[in-house]
C-alpha cells in the first residue's frame, strides 16, 4: 500500500501524486481530453483505463528491451507506481511519416513517408505550444547538457525501432509519437507516458488514425479506437456500461 500525499503536477491527461516515498509517485490517468491549447475540452470514455494499460504494455517492453525508463508497476485500474524523475524541460519528437505540426509548417503533404527518422526537439511549455528549439538552443539556456541530450536522442530512436517493430506486427503504423524523459539519481529514463495520446497510430490497411486525431479532427468512435489499439496489443477487451455521448 502506497500512501499517496499531495499533487505533484496536473495534465491534459494525468495527475501525478506524491508518495511517502521521496523517489516515487504515482501516475493517474485520467479520461479527460484537451486540444488546441485548452479550446477543445472533452471526455473520451475509459481512456484513463485504457491508457494506463497501454503504458504498462509499452514500458514494460522498454525495460525488457534494455531502456530505462519511470516506470515500476500498474497499482490499480487507473493508476501506476514511477520512478520520481524530475522533468528534463524538453520534448522530444520522433517522425517516420509526415503528419500534424510538420505538415503544417513544411507544406509536406501528411502520409509522405521520410527517407530518415526525424527528431525534433521542442521547449516543453504548455502556454507557448511546445515551440520548437534546436541544440544549441537547448544548451545555451541550460535546458540540457549535451551529454544528456545525446542520451535522450539515442534512446528516442531506440524506442522508435523497438515500437515500430511491434506496431507493425498488430497493423498498426508508427507516424510519430512525443516523449519526455527525467533526471533520476544520474540517470536519464524514459518518462511521462507512451500512449494513443501521445503518438499517431494509424491502421496499416486503412491508414485511419487510432489515437488522439480522432478527438483533435472530429473523426468519432475515439473511445473505440483506444480499445482496439489497447487489444490489439494485449488481447484485453476493455469494456464499460457507459455509453459515449
Ligand atoms: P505534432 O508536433 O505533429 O503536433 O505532434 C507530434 C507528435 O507528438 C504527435 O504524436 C502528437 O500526438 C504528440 N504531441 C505533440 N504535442 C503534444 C502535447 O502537447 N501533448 C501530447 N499528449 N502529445 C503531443
Amino acid at each position: 500500500m502506497k500512501i499517496i500525499t499531495d499533487i505533484i503536477t496536473e495534465g491534459k491527461g494525468k495527475r501525478v501524486y506524491a508518495t511517502e516515498n521521496p523517489d516515487e509517485a504515482i501516475v493517474y490517468y485520467k479520461d479527460e481530453a484537451i486540444a488546441f491549447h485548452g479550446l477543445k475540452r472533452g471526455r473520451i470514455i475509459g481512456k484513463g483505463e485504457i491508457n494506463n494499460r497501454i503504458c504498462e504494455y509499452m514500458f514494460t517492453l522498454l525495460s525488457q528491451q534494455g531502456v530505462p525508463n519511470h516506470f515500476i508497476g500498474r497499482v490499480d485500474e487507473r493508476s501506476s507506481l514511477v520512478r520520481r524523475v524530475t522533468i528534463i524541460p524538453v520534448v522530444v519528437k520522433v517522425r517516420n511519416i509526415v503528419a500534424g505540426s510538420l505538415a503544417r509548417r513544411t507544406g509536406y503533404p501528411e502520409g509522405t513517408r521520410l527517407n530518415n527518422t526525424v527528431i525534433e526537439y521542442c521547449l516543453k511549455d504548455t502556454e507557448l505550444d511546445d515551440p520548437l528549439v534546436n541544440l544549441t538552443h537547448i544548451t545555451a539556456m541550460g535546458l540540457a547538457t549535451a551529454e544528456e541530450i545525446r542520451a535522450m536522442e539515442s534512446m528516442a530512436v531506440r524506442v522508435n525501432d523497438i515500437l515500430t517493430e511491434v506496431l507493425r506486427e498488430i497493423s498498426i503504423e508508427l507516424i510519430d509519437f512525443k516523449l519526455e524523459f527525467g533526471r533520476f539519481h544520474g540517470e536519464i529514463l524514459v518518462s511521462d507516458e507512451i500512449s494513443p495520446d501521445t503518438c499517431r497510430f494509424w491502421d496499416a490497411s486503412t491508414h485511419e488514425p487510432l489515437d488522439i486525431d480522432r478527438f483533435r479532427r472530429d473523426l468519432g468512435d475515439v473511445a473505440g479506437a483506444y480499445r482496439e489499439v489497447l487489444h490489439r496489443l494485449t488481447g484485453y477487451a476493455y469494456q464499460t456500461n457507459e455509453e459515449e455521448p
